[in-house]
């Protein structure tokens, strides 16, 4: 990063993307001052060349930016004390992807926002690109920071997964094509309002390049009228997208097959059935956003189709670590609330279903719908008194305590009972953190438990 060759630069919260943050600035000749609470934090900026200095010290009469942590609150519920004093010395706050759109602002690059599906259909651009020859560079939210991805090379295409937090702090990023999966009241809490949220999203797509597109899945109420008002303003072209309704214009999906729809005239592109680790309704708009945003790049559409068929899929996410006999085991480790488990519930019948961990609020009562496809629950950790009060009288359950001894209890009941395909689903509809570190290792630890059943099962 050579924009700030020379000058002194503030980088406040040092975890993945700060810490990459301080590396390419130093690498660009700036004189680096960082902080974050952290002392394993600190340390590690220090080995990178920075100076660590808490940030009321730094020298903001000739701060060229501060870059901020997209943990670090911006606005809501109040900015935090350094944005303000940034904000008194008229220092422009901004985020490692803002420092790279600076450094690399005409390159192929593909955004992808949306309340959810983003890290799903970011990793399915990559694999599709990679698949059909280009040089896809994976990055942002999931996996690496942008700033430690590749250098350009003729056939590298960006894949950036953004953040509404991240969107915030990157006003010059320009993608060439930008994704919105869909908007709902999931994570307000940081922009006060789901208004205020949908603007910030509404946001990205205007930035993209008038020579460019927007992709937006029209399903929900906000993202149709973001629709609406950016295919009226001169910007970016807009395709809209669609699982369920019938588009005259745009990307739609009926019954499982992707359709590619010009004036009022539909042509079948694929079955999105055969992408077995795209399972689900909410994965069909994933892949049908994701099909609208690569073909611009991809001209072979046998090849296409191919690779959306050949998706691996992502971890914790719906994903299938094998089978004993006829039992199949489902890691839906990312189900973290009652939204997320009704996602994995409508994909499966004679559900043998692990769940529980640290409660959301609401906790179950809302997939009661789902109940009837639960042939018994095995409760784990903090939320298991409350499960029980809300399954009592109509799901059969069982107290296991642990995740390991709930795996051996479902794949017992499983294999004796009388279903062509039972599945031992864990989607937990909870936060891990009563027993786990994150959903990752909770999602490892449900692996390791169906590799011990039987070693060669996945
Ligand atoms: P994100 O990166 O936006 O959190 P992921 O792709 O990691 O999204 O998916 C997280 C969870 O969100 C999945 O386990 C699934 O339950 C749900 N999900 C994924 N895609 C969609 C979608 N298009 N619409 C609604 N929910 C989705």
């Amino acid at each position: 990063v050579e924009a700030f060759h020379g000058r002194s630069v503030g980088v406040f919260g040092l975890a993945r993307s700060g810490l990459s943050s301080v590396r390419a600035l130093k690498a660009g000749g700036a004189d680096v001052y960082a902080f974050d609470s952290k002392e394993e934090l600190r340390e590690a900026a220090r080995a990178a060349g920075a100076k660590i200095v808490s940030w009321e010290e730094w020298p903001w009469d000739r701060l060229g930016a501060v870059i901020l942590s997209p943990g670090v609150p911006l606005t809501h519920p109040k900015p935090h004390d350094v944005v303000l004093r940034a904000r008194d010395w008229d220092v422009d706050v901004i985020g490692d992807i803002e420092l790279f759109a600076r450094t690399l602002p005409d390159v192929p690059l593909i955004a992808i926002t949306g309340t959810n599906g983003k890290s799903t259909t970011t990793a399915l651009i990559g694999h599709i690109l990679k698949e059909t020859g280009f040089d896809a560079q994976v990055g942002g939210n999931i996996g690496q920071p942008v700033l430690d991805l590749e250098p350009p090379g003729a056939r590298t295409i960006y894949v950036i997964e953004i953040s509404s937090y991240q969107i915030d702090l990157s006003p010059g990023l320009a993608p060439e094509v930008s994704v919105l999966t869909n908007i709902t009241p999931d994570h307000i809490d940081r922009h006060g309002s789901l208004e205020g949220y949908a603007a910030v999203k509404k946001k990205l797509l205007q930035q993209t390049r008038k020579s460019g597109l927007n992709i937006v899945g029209v399903d929900d109420d906000f993202t149709a009228s973001i629709f609406t008002q950016l295919s009226s303003n001169g910007g970016a072209p807009c395709v809209a997208v669609s699982v369920g309704k019938v588009l005259g214009r745009g990307i739609f999906v009926l019954d499982g097959a992707l359709y590619n729809a010009q004036n009022d005239r539909a042509t079948k592109v694929m079955e999105l059935s055969a992408a077995t680790h795209l399972p689900g309704t909410h994965n069909w708009q994933n892949a049908a956003v994701a099909y609208a945003a690569v073909k611009p790049y991809v001209t072979d559409a046998r090849a296409l189709a191919a690779a959306i068929v050949s998706f691996p899929g992502l971890t914790h996410r719906i994903e299938d670590v094998g089978s004993v006999g006829k039992v199949r085991f489902i890691n839906d480790s990312k189900a973290t609330n009652a939204d997320a488990a009704e996602r994995a519930l409508v994909c499966f019948d004679d559900i043998f279903w692990i769940i529980g961990g640290r409660a959301k609020a609401g906790g179950i009562t809302s997939l009661e719908p789902h109940f009837h496809r639960i042939r018994k629950a095995y409760l784990i950790g903090d939320a298991a008194e409350e499960f029980a009060a809300t399954l009592k009288g109509k799901v059969e359950f069982e107290h296991c305590g642990t995740l390991a001894k709930a795996v051996v209890a479902a794949a017992s009941d499983a294999a004796h009972f009388a279903a062509e395909a039972p599945v031992v689903l864990l989607s937990p509809a909870c936060a891990s953190f009563d027993q786990f570190k994150d959903f990752e290792e909770r999602g490892e630890a449900f692996r390791a438990a169906v590799l011990k059943l039987k070693p060669e099962a996945a």
